[in-house]
């Protein structure tokens, strides 16, 4: 089976978050049941500068404004089609926001002609590839499966996958003609959103099927409090819409290889984090205490990762004798306000603002705890690498936060399957039990061995999620025959 997945970022060619390490690992894992997946991302300066040997299969005189081209290379072991559009691509830094931070003014022209060149592929532009499923992924490549949707010619089938509601990837209709939208496109039954253009509906609307990253989150996303004005589109949508978690890269996350830790480990050799302890304690200015718990957090700082909360937590840590490392960028006062907290608290509490693949991979080593307090999570990766890494995971019960962790009831104690720390009302009071939580499980070394064990022993990997969408795919393909 051939299928063209579209995207705006991949790990480890271009990466802002989750998105990147689904496109850069679930390729893998679908060529080992004979799915080849050819993936088209915008030519940014970081991804030109890795591409070797490419070929140019298409050119397009008039793109937007500008000449581009379509090249074909083997990048980092994945079938790539880079689209190289100087005019869009060529700016330097996070591929949607410019040098104030801002959203690049011409964003809607620039994943527009993203998606209008994965339809034109789609539907033969390459030669000797004929996909017979376009896959593409949020906003950025939701007008993909609009595009498809009007297309005349017999098209391939369609999946669009969404990885966050929040990022709805919304414009002023007047752009309607310009984007080459049909004017029937612009209402309920389409692309518009409020009076505007949404690429993120016009993927859930036209596509063929709809996934997300998680069945909770697939449920949740149905309902007000959580669909972010979508809900009665997704609702409409009935059984199209299902969730299949995401998997993590297995091979770039793995303990017993990971260059980046103090020393490798496995689960029969829980003890050897400690050197990544002492090692993460040292690059955060921690004080060198081998027994003090220590909370980790690698994310995104934004209001949806309820980071806020956990600023609002630091006595509560402090009062356990427990230490804090953050790793994060994002929201200015979230920056601001654990920067202070570090500055506050020399020795226990650290923070590096940046993003760092290495230190988020000594995180996870190292620290005791992962914390992911998120309002709302589609999936989350870290805590899956945390579990991978025997670092216990705290986390807010929602999306597929509830679906991957198994929460340290007294149920789940008694079973000897418990990974981590769930809790239900994501407010103050609500971290603040699963902190203590947390802690006094620390404080009983063999049950929380046996968490660190039953983590590392779960399945995080590719494997299920990649069959879930082998059979989604084969289904799909099976009811249009
Ligand atoms: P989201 O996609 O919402 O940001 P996920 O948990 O799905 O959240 O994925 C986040 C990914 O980005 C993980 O691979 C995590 O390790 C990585 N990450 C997040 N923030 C940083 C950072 N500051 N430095 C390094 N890696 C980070």
């Amino acid at each position: 089976m051939k299928v063209l997945a579209v995207a705006s970022e991949m790990f480890p060619l271009v990466k802002t978050g989750g998105l990147a390490d689904v496109t850069g690992a679930l390729p893998t894992a679908l060529a080992q049941r004979d799915v080849a997946v050819r993936t088209l991302i915008p030519g940014y300066p970081a991804v030109l500068g890795r591409v070797r040997n490419a070929v140019g299969v298409y050119s397009l005189p008039d793109l937007f404004g500008g000449h581009a081209t379509v090249l074909a290379a083997r990048v980092e072991g994945h079938e790539m089609l880079v689209l190289e559009a100087p005019h869009l691509f060529a700016r330097p830094g996070n591929p949607y926001l410019a040098p104030d931070g801002q959203d690049w003014l011409d964003n809607a022209q620039r994943f527009a002609a993203l998606a209008q060149v994965a339809a034109q592929i789609g539907l033969g532009a390459v030669p000797g590839f004929g996909p017979e499923i376009v896959h593409a992924h949020d906003w950025q490549a939701g007008l993909v499966m609009a595009y498809l949707h009007s297309a005349a010619a017999r098209r391939p089938a369609t999946v669009f996958t969404v990885h966050n509601m929040a990022f709805s990837g919304r414009f002023p209709a007047r752009l309607l003609a310009s984007l080459d939208l049909p004017p029937k496109s612009f209402r309920l039954d389409g692309v518009e959103f409020h009076g505007d253009i949404s690429m993120l509906k016009a993927g859930l609307h036209y596509a063929d099927r709809v996934t997300t990253v998680s069945p909770t989150y697939a449920a949740e996303i149905r309902t007000a409090a959580h669909g972010m004005g979508m809900d009665g589109v997704l609702r409409a949508r009935g059984a199209a819409v299902s969730g299949i978690l995401n998997g993590l890269d297995t091979v770039t996350w793995n303990p017993a290889t990971d260059p980046a830790l103090a020393a490798s480990f496995d689960a029969d050799h829980i003890d050897a984090r400690a050197a990544s302890k002492r090692a993460l304690q040292e690059l955060m200015g921690l004080a060198a205490d081998p027994d003090a718990p220590l909370f980790g957090v690698v994310s995104r700082l934004s209001w949806q990762k309820g980071l806020d909360l956990l600023l609002q937590q630091v006595p509560t840590l402090l009062g356990h004798g427990a230490q804090l490392a953050v790793l994060g960028a994002g929201e200015p006062a979230l920056q601001a306000g654990f920067e202070a907290a570090a500055n506050a608290h020399p020795g226990t509490v650290g923070c590096v603002i940046g993003y760092d693949e290495a230190m988020a991979h000594l995180i996870q080593g190292g620290a005791d705890a992962l914390l992911v307090p998120s309002r709302f999570e589609p999936c989350g990766l870290t805590q899956l690498a945390a579990q991978r890494y025997g670092c216990v995971p705290v986390v807010a019960r929602v999306g597929g936060l509830a679906d991957t962790v198994i929460d340290a009831n007294p149920m789940a104690l008694a079973a000897g399957v418990a990974t981590g720390v769930q809790f239900d009302r994501v407010d103050a009071d609500g971290l603040r039990g699963a902190i203590g939580r947390a802690v006094a499980l620390y404080r009983q070394p063999d049950v929380w061995r046996r968490m660190q064990r039953n983590g590392m022993a779960a399945d995080v990997s590719w494997q299920g999620p990649a069959t879930h969408y082998v059979t989604l795919f084969r289904e799909l393909l099976a009811s249009r025959a």
